[in-house]
């Protein structure tokens, strides 16, 4: 049996009930398979994947809260101290009732190679926990944030391990917790990314995972040969990631015409309202059900769907394995040219295989949304340096982060053999920087 098939093996017995972790391994390991066979004997011999896939550390614990009826609630908190060959650990903290060590593995894993790609020197975390913020009082989130960076805090700081946002987790969760780890650890560091701006966050962060997004899909149109102004997109979500990306996207001439939430989706034929969107879901915390009291001409939808509607490019913002491989057909039957992840993992591997067989040009989530961690990495500089640089500072850095990416994974992918294809691509140019510093550091 070949190394990458035996580790993948090991990865599905040693971890039962991980299915998200599973599907990232072999993900990633299927992709690399062509670097691994050429290095076969010396990977095998230190056990490098094996190394690569299991965390350095992880911590589970109890987070303990009194809710509003004077109740005590106890949730599970966790962080996956992945990877720090190149880095202290980066990566969000998720809140969400979905959330389980498998999945922050998941993230986790992935983070290693989305960091490395940036070129910035940061290695792969993640963290998160069962909590749900939706439809807590502020108190009580506040309650559940404090609780939770009490136990967190033991495990990070500036130089070791500096988490950020994610799913659930906004600047109003990040500045209870930076609250918190000053309180208890009495340093005021740069422990946490994506802080307010009176606190040491960074201009342009709010921004950077969708803009990101939409710098890295233009640049890699442009290089194919595609204008993106005059084409219609469909984006899936409507959190941080998707409403930072319709907005530049329609920036750019682009026509964004879905959006989405948990519960259901617009069509908006004349283009997303992002001003209503913002107000929908950034000040009143409401459902998308409340856009067509601002868009009488949009239709809202129950249930999924953003995929079925005729579009040039297709930006899935929202969450893992959300468009699956029917969603595949409807798109490439619907003439599709382009996916670009702006989500972890929101394709699944068939629907991904799908695309990539009808010449659907697709970009992994962990390049086409590395721009939300390069810029909390400027934020870490930014901290360190104690200095604040302006918005367009850090968006220019960020677009030309954003375009070295792509060229990076462009010719890994043409240096293998791959061209034209992303996944490969992405994998290969973040996994050689990490090994070549793995290999340099000895066994550890
Ligand atoms: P938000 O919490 O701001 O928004 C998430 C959006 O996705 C919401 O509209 C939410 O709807 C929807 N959603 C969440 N879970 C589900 C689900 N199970 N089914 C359908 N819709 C769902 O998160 P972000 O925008 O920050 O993150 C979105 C994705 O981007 C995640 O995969 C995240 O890991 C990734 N990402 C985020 C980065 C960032 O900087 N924020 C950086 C890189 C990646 P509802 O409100 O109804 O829950």
């Amino acid at each position: 049996m070949s190394y990458v098939d035996e580790v993948i093996e090991q990865v599905v017995e040693k971890n039962p009930a991980q299915p998200e972790f599973h599907q990232a391994v072999k993900e990633v390991l299927e992709s690399l398979r062509v670097v691994v066979e050429a290095n076969e004997e010396k990977f095998r011999k230190d056990a490098l994947l094996e190394r690569l896939v299991n965390p350095e550390r992880q911590f589970t614990f109890r987070v303990p809260w009194v809710d509003d009826k004077g109740q005590v609630q106890v949730n599970t908190g966790y962080r996956v101290q992945f990877n720090s060959a190149i880095g202290p650990y980066k990566g969000g903290l998720r809140l969400h009732p979905s959330v389980n060590i498998g999945i922050i593995k998941f993230l986790g894993f992935e983070q290693i190679f989305k960091n490395s790609l940036t070129g910035l020197p940061i290695g792969g975390g993640k963290g998160g926990s069962d909590f749900d913020p939706k439809g807590k009082s502020d108190r009580e989130v506040m309650a559940f944030c404090q609780s939770f960076m009490t136990e967190l805090c033991k495990y990070i700081g500036a130089d070791t391990d500096v988490p950020a946002g994610d799913i659930g987790t906004g600047a109003r969760e990040i500045g209870y917790m930076f609250g918190q780890y000053k309180r208890i650890r009495g340093v005021y560091e740069g422990v946490l990314t994506g802080k307010g701006l009176s606190y040491g966050g960074s201009l342009a962060r709010t921004e950077a995972t969708g803009y990101g997004l939409l710098y890295l899909t233009k640049e890699m149109l442009k290089t194919n040969g595609v204008d993106i102004a005059g084409k219609t997109v469909a984006v899936s979500g409507a959190g941080n990631v998707a409403i930072y990306a319709i907005q530049k996207a329609t920036e750019m001439g682009a026509k964004v015409v879905t959006c989405s939430d948990s519960t259901g989706w617009v069509y908006d034929p004349e283009g997303i309202d992002v001003a209503a969107l913002k107000e929908i879901k950034e000040v009143k915390r409401a459902r998308l059900t409340e856009y067509k009291n601002y868009r009488p001409n949009s239709e809202y939808h129950e249930g999924k769907g953003v995929w079925s509607v005729k579009v040039d490019i297709a930006l899935p913002c929202a969450t893992q394995n959300e468009l699956d491989l029917e969603d595949a057909k409807q798109l490439v039957a619907n003439g599709v040219i382009a996916v670009c992840e702006g989500a972890n993992m929101p394709t699944t591997l068939e629907a991904t295989k799908y695309l990539q067989d009808n010449k659907v040009y697709f970009v992994p989530g962990k390049a086409a949304n590395a721009g939300g961690v390069a810029t909390s990495a400027l934020e870490m500089s930014q901290n360190s340096e104690r200095l604040s640089w302006t918005f367009e500072e850090v968006d220019a850095k960020l677009q030309n982060i954003m375009v070295n990416i792509f060229h990076n994974l462009d010719d890994a992918a043409k240096k293998y053999g791959f061209e034209g294809n992303y996944v490969v691509g992405a994998n290969i140019a973040g996994f050689e920087k990490v090994v070549d510093a793995m290999q340099a550091q000895g066994i550890c």
